[in-house]
């Protein structure tokens, strides 16, 4: 039994949903092209495939490895990280109802609850999550049908109380929905905390090789057989934004490694905060893993690890954008969670959209994600941009 839920986060990383095929023993199961499945007789399926949007089983493979890794009852993949948030929302949301979320949200949630579901009636509040009384008294003030929490946040790596919210969340009847794009389920388990739901930007971590773009959600066994994962499935099934096979495979290939992946990323990441730190040229430096970073110990108790992504403040904007344009081996451009290392200058590229706002981030910070290459490597590669 492959997916024995008992076993530890790599091997079920490694083999929940994955059993060999079963016709010629294939350790790796073949990846499903096809769009349509032949019946025997008038509805009569083998194993309930009938259509490619419906289910596919490379599909089924990926969502069942999804949510053995989550510790979830249900997992559902989508073709990008905010095709699973727009599927999510539907479900969980009707006219009138409001979103509690941080202010430092990820760009692309913040716009497609103000700009897409706004106009159909979906109402939305800010708040720093990171700030519990703060959240105690937005919850109380006026109960938010769902309480949105992304931690660590980005780019400043703000941690946010997930058991905490998730028990103030369901005193107040809100579903508690944790964006776990940056720490992966190798570092974090939201559902363990409480959390209601789990949302991925599989691009990042999971997929691991920045080739392939998709999302996911993942539901708490409190929601097993329940109407959020009717609703959820029926969506998948009805809008159709699910990912393609090949998309399916090559995140299933990338969840493989994830848990040796995030102990390297984690252990990098660490030496390059821990050399930033002490460097002249730097004003601050944002890692969680650092003892002064505000919420060390709350991601200490809360994570296995600290992940990948480094913050970093200049001394002015100009030595910050000189530094993001400087670097060799880290390759300036967006996105993040790949093997190889990237930088990246918040301000003018991935949170260009809320300059001007309270969610805007300083001039001076470049967001790094460190990758998985020779630790010497990279820290050469950082002092030579820094002395430019
Ligand atoms: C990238 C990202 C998303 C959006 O995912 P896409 O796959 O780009 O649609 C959502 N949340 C976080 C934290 C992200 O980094």
């Amino acid at each position: 039994m492959t997916t024995d839920a008992a076993r530890g986060f790599a091997s079920l990383a490694v083999h929940a949903g994955q059993e060999a095929d079963a016709a010629t023993g294939a350790v790796i199961p073949p990846v499903h092209f096809s769009t349509t499945y032949a019946q025997d007789g008038i509805g009569g399926l083998r194993q309930g495939y009938e259509y490619g949007r419906s289910g596919n089983p490379t599909r089924t493979a990926l969502q069942e490895q999804l949510a053995a890794i989550e510790g979830g009852s249900h997992a559902f993949s989508f073709a990008s990280g905010l095709a699973a948030e727009d599927t999510l929302l539907r479900a969980a949301l009707s006219p009138g109802d409001e979103v509690l979320l941080g202010n430092d949200v990820y760009g692309g949630t913040y716009r497609l609850l103000s700009r897409v579901l706004g106009p159909w009636g979906v109402r939305l509040r800010t708040v720093d999550m990171s700030d519990a009384d703060a959240v105690r008294a937005a919850v109380s003030e006026r109960a938010p049908r769902l309480l949105w929490v992304e931690t660590p946040s980005n780019p400043l790596l703000r941690v946010t109380d997930i058991a905490g919210l998730a028990a103030l969340g369901r005193e107040a009847g809100a579903l508690v929905v944790v964006d776990n794009t940056f720490a992966t389920p190798a570092l974090q388990q939201p559902l363990a905390l409480g959390a209601d739901v789990v949302v991925h930007s599989t691009t990042k971590y999971l997929g691991g090789h920045s080739d392939v773009v998709g999302g996911a959600l993942v539901l708490s066994e409190a929601h097993r057989g329940g109407p959020l994962a009717d609703e959820i499935g029926f969506l998948q099934f009805a809008v159709g934004a699910v990912s393609g096979p090949l998309d399916a495979w090559l995140t299933t290939r990338g969840i493989k490694t994830l848990a040796v992946r995030m102990q390297r990323h984690s252990e990098n990441a660490a030496s390059v905060a821990a050399f930033l730190q002490g460097h002249e040229r730097v004003a601050r430096v944002y890692y969680p893993g650092l003892v002064e970073h505000p919420g060390h110990d709350l991601a200490a108790r809360q994570m296995s690890g600290f992940g990948g992504i480094v913050s970093v403040a200049l001394e002015s904007q100009e030595a910050a954008r000189r530094f993001a344009e400087s670097t060799r081996l880290f390759q300036l451009a967006e996105s993040l969670g790949g093997v190889e290392s990237l930088v990246n200058y918040p301000d003018a590229m991935t949170h260009a959209s809320v300059r001007g706002t309270d969610a805007a981030v300083p001039v001076e910070v470049v967001r790094l994600s460190v990758g998985i290459e020779d630790i010497a490597d990279l820290l050469d590669d950082l002092a030579q941009a820094l002395a430019a």
